[in-house]
């Protein structure tokens, strides 16, 4: 019997037509004879309507209390995929980050995590359950729920497949792979078939928002076998592993870039024999 980790975003888990898709993924891995632990983001754009409604109560909301908001919208996903699959006559439990064992630094929105017991998630799947787990949270020794930072589900992903001893980790997105760049703003982005975890850790940290950075940290120091596909259609995705078979001659692989970025240009004045600012380009980058 195989193990599986499948991660669904938060577009793939947008409406509830999309969570009875992914149920219904979740259930075909099942049927296929794997052990099924399934980690989602909150539906849809909801984590920045949560952050958008902390800001129009403060300009400086507490951490802690901003961990404690942004930790919800993952639990709602959690609770309606496990109805999703009880209502196909399967068996399925959802887990919040604490209950799922996963234990962090007490560090506020951007926490590594530091241990995960997986004795609950073991027993479940031991009584034949498809696990759900919330991403992007877990606890600290302290008992504060924590977030890992934006986008950080594919890291409760991958770190679970880790300490589950998975055999592979699927990312399911709203993209079919890994392009050579983001295909939203490049119309002719080629997909990538295989990339090594250094390539894709260096496009990750330089911002290539396809994977969470800290994911493919934990891919290649456990060597778990991660792929990048669509959710919903069958179309072979990217894989990413250490070893590579094809393309493993090119040089540059692929280029990240960030949008949100703010560009200040300063220059001497001679006349005047001070520094000021010539140009100052772009929006603030939020700062949640
Ligand atoms: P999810 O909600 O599933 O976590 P994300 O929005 O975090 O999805 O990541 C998927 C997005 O990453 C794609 O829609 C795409 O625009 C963007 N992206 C950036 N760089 C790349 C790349 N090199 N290859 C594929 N997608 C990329
Ligand atoms: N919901 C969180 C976010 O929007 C985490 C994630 O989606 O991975 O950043
Ligand atoms: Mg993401």
């Amino acid at each position: 019997m195989g193990r599986v980790v499948l991660k669904f975003g938060g577009t793939s888990v947008g409406t509830i037509e999309k969570i009875k898709k992914t149920a219904d993924q979740a259930i075909r891995e099942f049927e296929k004879g794997n052990q099924v632990i399934v980690v989602v983001s909150a539906m849809g754009k909801s984590t920045d309507r949560l952050v958008d409604m902390a800001l129009e109560i403060s300009e400086h909301p507490s951490k802690r209390e901003m961990d404690m908001l942004l930790s919800t919208g993952e639990q709602i996903t959690i609770s309606l995929l496990s109805m999703a699959i009880h209502e196909k006559n399967y068996e399925a439990v959802s887990y919040t980050g604490w209950q799922a064992g996963i234990t962090t630094e007490p560090v506020a929105s951007n926490a590594r995590i530091l241990d995960i017991d997986t004795e609950m998630i073991q027993a479940a799947l031991d009584k034949g359950q498809i696990v759900i787990v919330a991403g992007f949270q877990g606890v600290s020794g302290e008992g504060e729920i924590t977030t890992l930072g934006r986008g950080g589900s594919d890291t409760t992903a991958v770190a679970l497949a880790a300490a589950l001893e998975a055999d592979k980790c699927s990312i399911c997105t709203d993209v079919v792979g890994v392009f050579t760049t983001d295909p939203r703003y490049v119309k002719n982005a080629r997909k990538l078939s295989q990339v090594t975890y250094d390539e894709m850790l260096e496009l990750a940290n330089l911002g290539a928002g396809v994977l969470h950075p800290r994911a493919v940290e934990y891919a290649k120091n456990y060597r778990i076998p991660l792929e990048v596909r669509a959710s919903h259609e069958i179309e072979v995705g990217t894989m990413i592993e250490e070893e590579m078979t094809v393309e493993n001659t090119k040089v540059v692989r692929g280029i990240a870039f960030e949008d949100k970025i703010t560009r200040v240009t300063i220059h001497w004045d001679k006349k005047r024999k001070h520094a000021r600012i010539k140009s100052f380009y772009n929006a603030r980058r939020s700062q949640y």
